[in-house]
């Protein structure tokens, strides 16, 4: 084994191009190895065709080939991560270990415990920052307290913003001092449990048409108005720093989304007892109904109300839904149904391809009025106004629900008036001040 190799473990940082971590491993290192660890703690949860699984492993192959091309490989291990590491310093001896920060409750709680394998085995382990544009305590109040609302947030965040400084690029892409390797073993989708099929992924490229009319078209979901970027950006496909530069410079209400997802990021990292309980504690006082019956016409897209079901379809063919439905679907299941948050939560965390804790807990916290910066709980969206706002032509739910409009389509499970006092009665019995 040759001395002195180091190892850069990519986690959701799939690039070899503008990784801050993995640029600075091969600056400061004269010979480093990229890992990756399919961790079958989180993967046995999944079904057996999971278009996530696919899209990591169909990228690690890519990043594979493209190491093969400069002499080195991939290291892909199958395994607990707290069980693969003490092999891999045995197997590897490696000098350091660099990564790139990850903020959600579980990833901390891995990285500590292997923080301490290394440190034990006195092997430096470095993270830096690479998802998120600013991290942890980067955007605070002037006494140090996190934001927990969303507008003076973003105006601090634009106000210590230097483009030069925050959103440079680290050209990962033209070090070289990789480790040689070659042949080392690549693990199939079969081996761990998953069938390969045909899934239409989003695109990676950034559609500078398409952003530069963002704030114009961003709530039509008949229209691809939006980027459709969320996947790539959940996985490191695409590197977030290249996108503020282009959002910075073409479509201010553009950038201003992509500040949510930081905003989330540092709310989760803050406050990870919001990943389970509701951000504002009464909110978990309220005695959600249990209509299991309910909950499954919603998953399926049979609420009888267009908007609702169209969206619900979307979701469940494509792993994708429009944020602007995402709002409707999600006020419909925590106002209208009076369902638990955590059930829709759960229910888009098994779905959706952009899955990720922190915005997905902020959205649907959002929605129930228990987040931070949270929709008024007496905000009750209106299925049907959002329908004749958003997709007044029927475009979107007629590509969706094709049997809208026939006997076949089902009547509203709910009644709006009522379910909209239902909810109001509701959550007002437990926020009145005790
Ligand atoms: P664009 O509109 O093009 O926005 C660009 C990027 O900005 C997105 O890709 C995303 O990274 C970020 N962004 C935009 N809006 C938000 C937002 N409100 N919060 C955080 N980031 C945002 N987004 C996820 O990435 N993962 C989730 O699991 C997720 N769950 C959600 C659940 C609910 C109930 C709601 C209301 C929203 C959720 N969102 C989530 C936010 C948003 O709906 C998606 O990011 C967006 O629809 C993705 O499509 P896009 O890439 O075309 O977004």
């Amino acid at each position: 084994m040759e001395q002195g190799l180091s190892i850069f473990w990519m986690r959701r940082d799939l690039r070899l191009e503008d990784n801050h971590g993995l640029y600075e491993a091969l600056a400061q290192e004269s010979s480093v190895l990229v890992l990756f660890i399919f961790d079958p703690g989180i993967l046995d949860k999944l079904p057996p065709k999971d278009a996530r699984v696919q899209f990591i492993w169909q990228e690690l192959k890519a990043i594979k080939r493209k190491l093969n091309a400069k002499g080195s490989d991939l290291l892909l291990y199958y395994d607990d991560p707290l069980a693969a590491w003490p092999e891999i310093i045995n197997t590897y001896k490696p000098k350091s270990v660099y990564v790139n920060r990850d903020y959600e409750p579980k990833a901390l709680e891995r990285d500590r415990a292997v923080y301490a394998l290394l440190k034990e085995a006195s092997i430096p382990f470095r993270g830096f920052k690479d998802q998120v544009v600013f991290e942890k305590h980067e955007v605070v109040k002037d006494n140090g307290d996190p934001y927990v609302v969303y507008t003076p947030y973003m105006k601090r965040y634009k106000s210590i913003l230097k483009r030069e400084e925050h959103l440079k690029s680290y050209p990962s892409e033209q070090q070289t001092n990789y480790h040689s390797a070659a042949d080392l073993p690549f693990i199939t989708l079969e081996e761990m449990g998953f069938e390969a099929f045909d899934f239409d992924y989003p695109n990676r490229v950034a559609n500078a048409a398409i952003i530069s009319k963002y704030h114009e078209q961003r709530d039509i979901p008949s229209i691809p108005g939006t980027s459709r970027l969320s996947l790539h950006l959940r996985f490191g496909t695409i590197s977030i720093r290249s996108l503020m530069r282009l959002a910075q410079r073409s479509n201010e209400k553009y950038f201003n989304e992509l500040i949510w997802r930081d905003f989330y990021q540092q709310v989760l990292y803050h406050f990870p007892h919001s990943a389970i309980n509701s951000f504002r504690p009464q909110y978990d006082r309220i005695e959600w109904e249990k209509n299991e019956t309910h909950f499954r016409a919603w998953c399926e897209g049979k609420t009888g109300y267009p908007l609702v079901d169209a969206g619900m379809r979307e979701l469940n063919a494509s792993g994708f839904m429009h944020n602007r439905v995402r709002m409707v679907v999600a006020s419909f299941l925590t106002k209208h149904l009076l369902l638990d948050w955590r059930w829709g939560e759960a229910y888009f965390a098994e779905k959706l391809l952009d899955y990720d804790a922190a915005s997905n807990v902020g959205g649907w916290q959002w929605a129930a009025g228990s987040g931070v910066d949270a929709a008024p709980y007496f905000r009750v969206f209106n299925p049907e106004l959002q329908l004749k706002k958003f997709d007044e032509e029927l475009i979107y739910v007629k590509k969706w629900v094709k049997e809208y409009g026939t006997p076949h389509y089902p009547q509203p499970i709910v009644d709006h008036k009522m379910a909209r006092e239902r909810a109001l009665i509701r959550y007002k019995s437990v926020l009145k001040p005790d």
